[in-house]
């Protein structure tokens, strides 16, 4: 297995970076308030290095972890222990689908199920915000992608606050004690699943509002990309501000050292899907997972079956 995950030319600094410096710069320190100020979504590497120098490393450092990924999640599936939860939230066009489809191409579609949260269902909206998610966290050996999840429930609600009334919870208002409940359930809620062989790993791909305009326009210029565009999407930007502040005190909230937020540079697809690759690929080395140890009495048995069959 390649266990190597440098990123030379993004280290910022012209020399190789090793994980722990890549995990530090993008990483949210639990109980630290995060300032979405001092993350560029442009950011890209050293500008002392051509692009294309980067690129390409940046193209090579993905390739490398999903090779590593392929393997890791069969050594995941068989030690049977413990099981990954990867949660991707954004504004949109930022790039989730794509980090999603390229981060997993490697690995075995039965050991990851992805689950998209849209707009919650009559029955979702029956129950506590958590419970959807609750059905879809991964079993043990599996990895579980969210595309979006809980945290809309403090981000979009949040912004457009009569989305609360479908949610009819009693007593319940909009304000700074409701986030702040939610933000406790959350953490308690991953810490749960933390306890109980669920690692956790939270991504906040920040595009810049310069970029997703980019986008929507290439996905408006291109016929191809008509069926991506919803004009209502358009009409969400003008709540940008409100996005961002509402994405910094729940990722400053909600950031721990059993469920770690990212806040990954999205504005170059290359460079964020970089990222998640290493982060990701990081995080599932750090459970130090073993391959099942054979006793004596297995070998034994295997050598037998091989007999028979040779005996046929
Ligand atoms: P998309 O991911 O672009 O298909 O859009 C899904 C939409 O569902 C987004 O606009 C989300 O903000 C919205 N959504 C997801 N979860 C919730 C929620 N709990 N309450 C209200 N809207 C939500
Ligand atoms: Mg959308």
């Amino acid at each position: 297995m390649t266990t190597s995950s440098t990123l030379p030319g993004l280290a910022g600094d012209g020399v190789s970076l090793d994980f722990a410096k890549l995990e530090k710069r993008f990483r949210v320190p639990a109980g630290k308030p995060l300032r979405l100020a001092d993350h560029d979504p442009g950011w890209a590497g050293n500008g002392d290095i051509p692009e294309k120098e980067r690129k390409e490393e940046a193209r090579g450092l993905l390739a490398t972890h999903v090779e590593a990924l392929s393997q890791m999640q069969e050594l995941l599936w068989a030690s049977d222990t413990w099981s990954v939860l990867v949660i991707f939230q954004a504004m949109d066009a930022a790039g989730k689908d794509g980090a999603i489809k390229h981060v997993m191409s490697g690995v075995n579609p039965q050991g990851v199920e992805v689950t998209s949260f849209k707009q919650p269902s009559a029955e979702e909206l029956d129950h506590t915000f958590l419970w959807r998610c609750m059905k879809r966290v991964p079993s043990r050996g599996q990895i579980g992608i969210f595309n979006r999840s809980y945290y809309e429930d403090v981000l979009v609600v949040r912004v457009h606050q009569h989305l609360l009334e479908a949610q009819r919870v009693p007593d319940v208002k909009p304000g700074r004690k409701l986030w702040e409940s939610r933000y406790d359930d959350i953490v308690a809620f991953e810490r749960h699943l933390a306890r109980n062989g669920t690692a956790i790993v939270k991504f906040f791909l920040n595009v810049s509002r310069e970029e997703q305009k980019r986008r929507f326009l290439s996905r408006i210029d291109e016929p191809s990309k008509h069926w991506k565009f919803s004009p209502s999407d358009v009409a969400e930007r003008q709540h940008w501000d409100d996005y961002m502040n509402a994405y910094e005190e729940a990722i400053s909230a909600t950031s721990t050292d059993h469920a770690p937020w990212y806040v990954v540079p999205a504005d170059k697809k290359w460079v964020s899907r970089a990222v998640v690759s290493a982060v990701l690929t990081e995080t599932i080395r750090g459970l130090g997972l073993t391959w099942p140890k054979i006793s004596a009495e297995q070998r034994q048995q295997i050598e037998e079956a091989r007999r028979h069959l040779e005996a046929e």
